[in-house]
C-alpha cells in the first residue's frame, strides 16, 4: 500500500495501523498558519489556562516575538507548577553508526564514505559499566538505523545489557512494528524517541533518497505503535531547519504529541528540540534557525504540553542549556559522545554531528546547582 504521502510502498515488514491522527494533524498543519497571527493572539493564547491547537499556532508565530518575555514568565510558572525545580540528567549511548538510509543532512547517510563500526556485546557492557560510574541511572540507546546491521535482537541486547546498570532506558532507532516494540519492552526497554524530522511530506520525500524512512506514515506512527507495544512513554521531535518555515513543523510536532496524549492519556510525552547542527555532509538549502526562536519553540511546547518533558540536547551550547532549563526544559543530557564508543575505550566510528556543550555530568550537574536547580538522576521506579 502507498498513502498519499510516502514516496514509496510500505516495504513487506512494514505494520499498518488504523489511526486518524496522521491526518488530523497534517490538515491542522496546512490549515494554522502561524504567520498569520498577531501578537494580541499570543497574548491572548497566554491568558487561558489550556491552550487550542490555535493558541499554540499564536504562541509560535513571529509576532509572538514581541511577547517572548510574558511566554517566559508564564513557561517558567509552569514547568514549577508540574515539574519543581527538578531537571532529568541522562547520557545518549551510540552503539552502531550503520545506517540503511540516505537522509541529505546526516553523516550516517548510507552513501557517505565514513568509518562504520557497531559495538560487540563485550564492548556495549564495558561501555554502559563506565557511563553508569558517573552516577546516571538513565540511557538512551542509538544504534543508526539499519535493520540488517542491527537487527531486532542486538537492539534487544543493548536494551538487556543496560537492564544491569540503568534504571530508565530509552531507544532511539529505526521505527518498528508494535510487537517488536514489545519485546523490547519485555527486553527492558521504558521510552521510544522518534524525530519525523520534518512534517512536510514534499519536503521530506526530497530530503530522504534512500531506504525505509521514505516512508512518511510508517515513521509518523512509530509512537502510537509503541505505546500499542506497552512503552511507557515516546519522544517527538523536527529537526528544525529542515523545512522552509519551521514554525510549521515546530506546530505540526506539537499537534502529534498533542493528539496522541489524547488518545493515550497514559503514555509519558516528551518533546525535543532538535535543529540543525554542522556534519560532515547538509542539504545546502537548509534554513538556520536560531536560539531565541528555539526558545520560543519551546516555550510553547510547555504551554500546550504542559506535562510533557522537553528535552535539551548537546547539540546546543552550555550556556544556552543552562537557562532554558530555568524556563521549560526538563531533561538535560550530558557526557555526549556521538562517535560509536569512547567511554571505555577508544572511540570508532565517525560522528553523527558536532557536539556543542562537551561537560562532564559532574560538571552539569554542578551548573544545574549553581543555578537552583535539583539534578535527578532517577524518578522512576521499575517494578
Ligand atoms: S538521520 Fe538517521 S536515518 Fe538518516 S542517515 Fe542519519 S542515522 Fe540514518
Amino acid at each position: 500500500m502507498r498513502l498519499p504521502t510516502d514516496v514509496e510502498d510500505y516495504h513487506p515488514h512494514m505494520e499498518c495501523i488504523d489511526s486518524s491522527v496522521m491526518d488530523t494533524v497534517l490538515r491542522l498543519t496546512e490549515e494554522l498558519d502561524p504567520s498569520s497571527f498577531t501578537v494580541a493572539d499570543a497574548r491572548r493564547a497566554l491568558s487561558k489556562d489550556a491552550l487550542s491547537p490555535e493558541d499554540f499556532a499564536a504562541l509560535l508565530s513571529p509576532a509572538a516575538d514581541s511577547a517572548l518575555e510574558e511566554m517566559a514568565q508564564r513557561a517558567r510558572s509552569e514547568t514549577r507548577k508540574h515539574f519543581g525545580n527538578s531537571v532529568m540528567m541522562f547520557t545518549p549511548i551510540y552503539t552502531s553508526n550503520w545506517c540503511g538510509n540516505r537522509c541529505a543532512y546526516c553523516t550516517f547517510n548510507a552513501g557517505n564514505r565514513i568509518a562504520r563500526a557497531k559495538l560487540s556485546e563485550e564492548e556495549v557492557d564495558a561501555e554502559m559499566r563506565n557511563i553508569a560510574a558517573t552516577g546516571l541511572t538513565e540511557i538512551l540507546i542509538l544504534t543508526g538505523e539499519s535493520r540488517e546491521k542491527s537487527g531486532v535482537d542486538y537492539i534487544g541486547m543493548c536494551v538487556k545489557t543496560a537492564t544491569k546498570y540503568f534504571r530508565s532506558i530509552g531507544i532511539e532507532v529505526y521505527p518498528l512494528n508494535h510487537d517488536e516494540y514489545r519485546y523490547l519492552r519485555d527486553c527492558g526497554a521504558d521510552y521510544v524517541t522518534v524525530f519525523q524530522e520534518t512534517y512536510d511530506p514534499e519536503r521530506y520525500g526530497e530530503l530522504h533518497l534512500g531506504g525505509p524512512k521514505r516512508v512518511f506514515s510508517y515513521r509518523f506512527n512509530a509512537q502510537e505503535r509503541a505505546l500499542m507495544g506497552g512503552m511507557r512513554g515516546v519522544a517527538f521531535g523536527a529537526l528544525l531547519g529542515l523545512r522552509d518555515d519551521f514554525r510549521k513543523d515546530a506546530l505540526a510536532c506539537g499537534l502529534h504529541a498533542y493528539y496522541l496524549q489524547r488518545k493515550y492519556p497514559h503514555a509519558e510525552i516528551s518533546m525535543s528540540l532538535p535543529r540543525l547542527r554542522p556534519c560532515l555532509t547538509h542539504a545546502s538549502d537548509t534554513n538556520p534557525v536560531h536560539e531565541r526562536q528555539l526558545l520560543q519553540v519551546a516555550m510553547a511546547y510547555r504551554l500546550f504540553l504542559p506535562f510533557a518533558g522537553i528535552t535539551i540536547s548537546t547539540r546546543e551550547v552550555g550556556k544556552f542549556r543552562d537557562n532554558i532549563v530555568q524556563i521549560c526544559a526538563t531533561k538535560i543530557s550530558a557526557d555526549s559522545h556521538v562517535g560509536i564508543g569512547g567511554r571505555a575505550e577508544e572511540e570508532k566510528g565517525d560522528e553523527q554531528f558536532e557536539v556543542s556543550d562537551a561537560r562532564t555530568v559532574l560538571e552539569v550537574k554542578k551548573a544545574l546547582e549553581k543555578n537552583g536547580m535539583q539534578p535527578v538522576f532517577n524518578d522512576y521506579v521499575r517494578t
